[in-house]
């Protein structure tokens, strides 16, 4: 099944026959080691029994490996219509197994995607790829089935969501991811694996949405509100900010700094304060 795709020419050539060249306005900094890709595509838990759902396929190095893993079903959404030449050559040879949306990851509607349950993976844009998070964490939060997300993000980004109280990137995403799932980096990789060569260090980050802790969440909105507030000025103690709380109730005096507060306290103060 997976045949077809392991002959196809490799992705730099196939760029270079249709033309493709990487656009900085898309955030395209393409992979074309098989190693890595492959990795990363192995690494997505049950890639051969669910829909894997891909952001930004670009030149399909990743979307390959996606298919050569065996998963029965990708569907793959990518913004830069000049990419087309090249993904519908791989459609081809996918044997119906690969189906691509050209639109604005950010403006599709995943939930009518038509697949009841499916795990993201994907080499993300690095200009909107918090914002997606925070998006999919939403739709988890409200219920969609979204099984595991692998993603490559900047590895200080990587660092944000997968650090804890009083880590040096502690902040947002680290709270809100904390809150849903189970997250952690599981691949690092070097700036010299992209092309272009981008100036920082980026890593893969593996997040697994935790049906526990979306049972005890009230109210992701006003979660990410109340970080925004503290975090918002990091240097200050939470009761600057926020005066009139009775921090005792959290087991807090009013002298610590919104780095230092657990994801559980910010659940709880969310649901008391907003
Ligand atoms: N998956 C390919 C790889 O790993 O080589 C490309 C990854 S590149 C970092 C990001 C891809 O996302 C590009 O193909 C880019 O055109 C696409 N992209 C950028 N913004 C997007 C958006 N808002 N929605 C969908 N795709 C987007």
């Amino acid at each position: 099944m997976t045949d077809k795709i392991a002959s196809l020419p490799p992705v730099s050539l196939m760029m270079r026959e249709c033309g493709l060249e990487p656009k900085k306005q898309f955030g395209q900094n393409f992979l074309f080691d098989l190693n890595l890709t492959g990795r990363i595509a192995r690494s997505v838990p049950d890639i051969e029994k669910i829909p894997v759902v891909e952001v930004g396929p670009g030149p399909a190095g990743l979307t390959r490996a996606i298919l050569l893993a065996g998963a029965k079903q990708v569907i793959a959404i990518e913004k830069d219509k000049t990419t087309e030449p090249i993904l519908s050559q791989v459609i081809d040879a996918s044997d119906g197994r690969l189906r691509v949306i050209f639109d604005d990851a950010l403006r599709v509607d995943f939930s009518a995607l038509g697949v009841a349950e499916y795990a993201i993976c994907a080499n993300l844009p690095y200009n909107v790829g918090t914002e997606l998070l925070i998006g999919w964490l939403h739709k988890i939060a409200s219920g969609e089935k979204i099984k595991s997300m692998t993603l490559m993000f900047q590895r200080e980004v990587a660092l944000r969501i997968t650090s804890r109280p009083g880590d040096e990137h502690y902040g947002r995403l680290a709270v809100l991811t904390s809150l849903i799932a189970d997250s952690k980096i599981i691949i690092d990789v070097p700036n010299t694996a992209f092309v272009p060569r981008p100036k920082v260090q980026s890593a893969v980050v593996q997040i697994i949405p935790n049906m526990e802790k979306i049972a005890a969440l009230h109210d992701l909105g006003k979660i990410e509100q109340l970080t925004a507030k503290l975090f918002g000025q990091r240097r200050k103690m939470i009761r600057a900010i926020m005066p009139n709380v009775n921090w005792e109730k959290y087991g807090l005096t009013g002298t610590e700094r919104a780095e230092k507060i657990a994801p559980e306290t910010f659940a709880l103060m969310a649901h008391d304060l907003l």
